[in-house]
């Protein structure tokens, strides 16, 4: 079976993110969603192993010294990290992984994945990002403070992915991530490797 490809989403916090990796998971059966860890407290809603594998700060401190983990950073003052294992048996098994981490953790996964696809999700405007992350009503002022501090800092690294998504109409959103995916799919290289004896048999 032919090795599953890999997606890094990423983007500022209040982008849309979320919203639209889970449409793409509504789309296409293909296509994983990796489960970070995180020592972040959950949010009202949020569903331990659905979510997030939530574990204490001491706990995730403990699975980087094992090595656990594929790349794992701070954000916002918490901690996140993609599972190692849970991504090599993924792809071995020919399925799509999407990763949906910041761009710390984006540029880590490159450095080991050179084939890794990336995705940068803008907001359409300042403005917009910051009633967004207003809305969810979810974060603390400080946290909100922090979230606009960090995302000027992420966007600064868009130009490190290979594909970017403007999330101002969300079902156009949605359609130019199942587009990317459709597209990385049809690529030449995973093609020949697909379909050689259908190549090969029309090849004549
Ligand atoms: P939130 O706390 O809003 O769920 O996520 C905060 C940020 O952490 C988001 O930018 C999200 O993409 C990022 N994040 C979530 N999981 C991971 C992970 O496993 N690794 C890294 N590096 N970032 C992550």
């Amino acid at each position: 079976m032919s090795k599953g490809k890999l997606f890094v989403v990423a983007g500022p916090s209040g982008a849309g993110k979320a919203t639209l990796v889970h449409a793409l998971l509504a789309a296409d059966a293909k296509v994983q969603l990796s489960v970070s860890f995180t020592s972040r407290a959950p949010r009202e809603g949020e569903q331990d192993g659905r979510d997030y594998h939530f574990v204490s700060r001491e706990d995730f401190l403990a699975r980087v010294n094992r090595g656990e983990f594929l790349e794992h950073a701070e954000v916002h003052g918490n901690l996140y990290g993609t599972s190692q294992k849970w991504i090599t048996d993924s792809m071995a098994s020919g399925l799509d992984i999407l990763l949906e981490i910041d761009v710390q953790g984006a540029q880590q996964v490159r450095r080991l994945f050179k084939e890794a696809v990336g995705i940068f999700i803008l907001p359409p405007s300042g403005d917009i990002l910051e009633q967004r992350l207003r809305n969810r009503g979810t974060e603390s002022e400080d946290a909100i403070v922090r979230r606009l501090a960090n995302a000027r800092e992420e966007i600064s690294r868009v130009e490190e992915f290979d594909y970017v998504i403007v999330n101002e109409h969300i079902d156009q959103a949605v359609r130019d991530i199942i587009g990317i995916v459709r597209a990385e799919r049809c690529r030449l290289a995973a093609q020949s490797e697909r379909h050689q004896a259908l190549i090969t048999s029309l090849k004549g």
